[in-house]
């Protein structure tokens, strides 16, 4: 177990490099009751902002491999923490599943359609149109080329399309799936059914 004080940057860099641990989230330095269990990934524990108070202020981390770790170390405190029920950290069903390895072309292509999509979650007033030309254009390249790639995120099951993703040709809708949007953090509030909510409405 780590614990991490006025060490922001290290804290940071402990949760990137660490996605399947668990952290103890404190708000006060001398009265540690106020402790709430969470992963890792947890979008509560984790800010864009570089200068939110992670570690520094009353703030403090404490970091560990294993939830039972933390949990343990907070009994010495005679603390229960609170379960986050966000990340639901004791809850094995909401575990990340494996992480899905993508090569740096399929990640650019997985960001460009998660983002046009993304539009039209927001604004829906506008058909969803983005198709396999539309990436291959954006990306200075033809669909030939980029099918490949294409492939993989269909085979990943990050990517879906209207039909058989067997022959893609420049002209077929391209579509985030549920699990790739299940990675951005913006939705990560949502429920399953929410977001295949918002798939069906693209394919309108
Ligand atoms: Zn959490």
């Amino acid at each position: 177990m780590i614990i991490f004080l006025d060490e922001d940057k290290a804290y940071r860099y402990w949760v990137t490099h660490h996605r399947r641990g668990f952290v103890l989230c404190g708000r006060n330095r001398y009265q540690p009751h106020v402790l709430t269990l969470h992963r890792a990934t947890c979008p509560e524990i984790k800010t864009a902002n570089a200068r939110a108070h992670l570690t520094s202020g009353s703030q403090w981390k404490a970091c560990a491999p294993q939830p039972e770790e933390l949990i343990a170390w907070a009994s010495g405190w005679k603390q229960d923490p609170a379960i986050c029920q966000e990340c639901r950290p004791l809850d094995a069903a909401a575990a990340e599943p494996a992480e899905i390895h993508l090569s740096k072309l399929g990640r650019e292509i997985l960001e460009y359609v998660l983002e046009a999509a993304v539009i039209h979650f927001d604004d829906d007033s506008l058909p969803y149109r983005l198709c396999a030309a539309d990436i291959a254009d954006c990306f200075g390249n033809t669909v030939g080329h980029l099918s490949p790639a294409f492939r993989r995120l269909f085979e990943q099951g990050m990517l879906t399309t209207t039909g058989s993703t067997k022959h893609l040709t420049p002209g077929k809708k391209i579509f985030p799936t549920v699990l790739a949007l299940q990675g951005l953090p913006e939705l990560s509030g949502n429920s399953e059914a929410e977001l295949q909510d918002q798939l069906l409405k693209l394919r309108r």
